[in-house]
Order: C-alpha cells, then structure tokens, then sequence
C-alpha cells in the first residue's frame, strides 16, 4: 500500500465542509476532525507527563479509539516505541466524514511525525488471516520484535479463517433481566426487559469477545519470530458492580471476558518462561463507542462518573492507561495482581463509599429525579466528544477540511 502524506494536500482536493452532527441511537454518522484532533493532542500531552521509560517496538490491536487509542499514544509518546496500530475505520469519502477513529489517527500521526516519532497505521478487519499477515510484514520490514502486545478490540462480529461468523450479543444468561435504563433523547428512566441469550449466542459472544483472536495474533507473532524476549502482552477486561452484573459480569459478555480472562493465564505461562508475561487489566468503565452499546450502561456511567468526580478519583481512558503502564507494564515494572493474576485499575469505581453512593442513586433514580442524581448532560457530552463534537475550543459552525490522510502500513 502507498504511504501518503499525512494532512491535506496542500491545495489540491481540499474538501472543507461544515460539519454536521447526525447521531443515530448510540452511533453518530459524522465526527468532526478538528474536535478529534483536539481529544488526541489532549491525551498525548497526558502521557508526556506521566509516562517513561522505552520500549523499541509495540503493537496495539483497536488502536483508534478508547482503551486501545490511549494505548497507542502511551507506547508512542510515551514509552518512544515505534509503535503499529491496527484499527477498523471508515476513511472520508467526498462530502462524507470518515470516522472518529480515523481523524484520531490522523492527528496522531501528525504529531508523530512532527516529534520524530514512528507510528503506522493498517486499517482492517483485525480478525482476518490477511491483516495478520500485513501486520507481520510490516514488522519484519520496519519494526522487529515486540516488547509490547496490546488488545483491545471491541467490536461486534468476527468472521473465522473457515468462513464461519459470529456475532456478539448483550443478554444475561439462564433468565431474563429486568432494571433500570435510559433514553437519552426523552432524559427519562426507562424498564429494560431482556431475554436471555440461547447457548448458541453464548458460543457467539465467546467467539468474537473471548480470547480466540487474541490467543491466535500471539501465535502468529510467535510462529514469525516476533516476540522479544521479555515481551508483555495485555488484554482489557471489565467486571463492574453487582448492577450491571445481570448484563454484563454475569451475560454474555461476562463469559467472553472470562474466556479472554483464562486466555491470559495460558499465554502467560508460555511468555514467562521467555521472561515476559501476559495479564488481563480489568479497566473502569468509561464512555465509549463500545461502553454505550451495553443497555443499563449509559444510566450507570450518568451516576458514576459525578460521583467519582465529587471524589477526585474519575479518570478517562488515557489516565487508566498511563497508570497502567507507569505502575505495571511499562519497562522495569512489576505489575500487581488480584487473586486471580489480573491487573485491576477499577480499584477507584469498586471502593466501597463510591459504590455505596452509586446504588443509593441507582435505587432512588426516576425519571423526575434523573437530572439530580445522574450526570445525563455530561454523559451525553462525552460521549458526542467521542466524536469530536462539544470540544472546548473548537467552532463548529466553521468549514473544515474533512480530507484528512491516516497514512497505511
Ligand atoms: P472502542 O469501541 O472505543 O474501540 C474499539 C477498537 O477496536 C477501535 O479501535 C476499533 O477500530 C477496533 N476494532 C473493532 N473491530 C475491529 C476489527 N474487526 N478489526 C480491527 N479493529 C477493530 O472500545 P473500548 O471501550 O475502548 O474497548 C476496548 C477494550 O476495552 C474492550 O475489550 C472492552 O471490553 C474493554 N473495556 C472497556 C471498558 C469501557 O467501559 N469502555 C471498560 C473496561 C474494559
């Protein structure tokens, strides 16, 4: 694939629009690159301060937004390793925006270029075989071995190497759920009611959410010769409080992430024996692209987040990541494990006083009281920033130029 130059052409296919906002339930059609360029340049200056050590080569799988964006920019900015993302995003098209991710990436590669450092880029479907293979040639050619595996793909179908496919779905398993949600749009408190899921979207789930994928990049890195002695490899995970238990820890997605869970401990004991080793981090929950998809999600996050703001212990995706890398992964580090060997940075959201206060709203909560004990503007203003949209500092009524070039491995 051609590498092309990063940002617009200077006066050639300049596309400059005025950027509208077109959201559709818990997706929005547009992003605005001007608003996303902002969100990156903000969360690389947070890794400058609060990131050292080097690592030469990383690989981050879902490198283009949330958990595995911030990853990106931690391994890049932070830990000065040439580091290869691998994302799924839309590029723009004549008058049509590309995706939030894609104009995240193409800030980041311009300011990876402007420091002098390497970053690259492979937009495809992560799962396949041929992505894979990219990834390994890129690497032979212009990289070398890993010190670091991130993965953080959150996506909801996978297509096997036999043709086969799955898709992932969000349901409780054995009966069906009843509790709280929200309509955004309405502001008002809304009864879910979910039926369980059938075994087959159990398998499903596991399939697209478990450890498979992950199990199998570390055996082609491996089979290629391209984890470095020492290589440490991560995968994300979330277990959250008994309220979202029904449909998330205790769901299908709860049994891919034990799946991915009982992955790390295999990986781990085959890394280890070359000095490195495999974890689980089980991070916050945090808005985004992903999180906002979960049904009782966006209500508990509308709760939380004030209530660990009151507490001065929020942090978005880049601050769990940072200490991610500063307390556990980075170089020299020794991560601390929970009894069951993973790597938890939801410590903050599960104290007992900040989840004591969470359940007293989550009980009281109605529609009537909503904008008293949940956050719903800031809920909803993070995540249209997910989006590039809402960012302080930045003029949306003005044209700008939506041609912007993530350069391809
Ligand atoms: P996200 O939606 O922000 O990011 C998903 C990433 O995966 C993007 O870079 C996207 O391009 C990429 N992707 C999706 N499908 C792909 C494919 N087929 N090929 C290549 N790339 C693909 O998600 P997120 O919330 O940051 O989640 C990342 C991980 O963190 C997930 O494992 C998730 O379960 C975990 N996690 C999330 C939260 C949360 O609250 N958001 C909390 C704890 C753990």
């Amino acid at each position: 694939m051609p590498v092309a130059a990063v940002g617009a052409v200077e006066g050639v296919g300049v596309s400059e629009i005025v950027v509208e906002r077109r959201m559709r339930g818990f997706i929005s059609l547009t992003a605005h690159p001007d608003g996303c360029a902002a969100n990156v340049r903000d969360q690389i200056g947070v890794v400058r301060a609060g990131v050292d050590g080097r690592y030469a080569n990383a690989l981050v799988l879902g490198s283009s937004t949330g958990y595995g964006l911030a990853s990106a920019l931690a391994a890049c900015f932070g830990l000065g390793a040439a580091t290869l993302g691998v994302c799924f995003e839309r590029e723009p098209e004549d008058a049509k925006t590309g995706s939030a991710g894609w104009y995240n990436l193409a800030e980041a590669h311009r300011q990876a270029a402007a420091a002098g450092l390497h970053l690259e880029t492979i937009n495809g479907d992560a799962f396949s075989e041929a992505v894979k293979d990219r990834v390994i040639d890129a690497l032979r050619r212009r990289f070398g071995q890993l010190d670091l595996v991130v993965y953080s793909l959150a996506a909801p179908r996978r297509s096997g190497p036999d043709g086969e496919s799955w898709s992932s779905v969000l349901k409780p398993i054995g009966s069906s759920h009843r509790g709280k949600g929200i309509d955004l749009r309405r502001r008002q408190v809304v009864e879910l009611s979910i039926e369980p899921a059938t075994p087959e979207e159990v398998d499903a789930t596991i399939n697209v959410m478990g450890g498979e994928d992950w199990q199998a990049w570390i055996d082609c890195l491996d089979d290629a010769g391209l984890l470095a002695d020492g290589c440490r490899t991560v995968a994300y995970s979330y277990i959250g409080p008994r309220i979202t238990a029904p449909i998330y820890r205790d769901g299908t997605i709860g049994e891919a992430k034990k799946h991915l869970e009982a992955t790390a401990g295999r990986l781990r004991h085959r890394l280890a024996a070359r000095g490195g080793g495999a974890w689980v981090a089980v991070n916050k929950g945090v808005v985004t692209q992903a999180s906002a998809a979960i049904p009782a999600v966006p209500l508990y996050l509308s709760i939380l987040r004030p209530v660990m703001s009151e507490a001065g212990v929020d942090e978005e995706p880049i601050d769990q990541i940072v200490r991610l890398f500063a307390d556990h992964l980075g170089p020299g580090r020794t991560p601390t494990l929970d009894a069951e060997s993973r790597i938890r940075l939801d410590d903050r959201e599960l104290r007992d006083d900040i989840q004591a206060e969470v359940l007293r709203r989550w009980d009281a909560v109605t529609s009537e009281n909503v904008g008293e004990l949940a956050d719903l503007d800031g809920y909803t203003r993070a995540f249209n920033q997910l989006f590039g949209f809402d960012v302080d500092g930045i003029d949306e009524s003005l044209p700008t130029d939506i041609a912007r070039v993530v350069p391809s491995a």
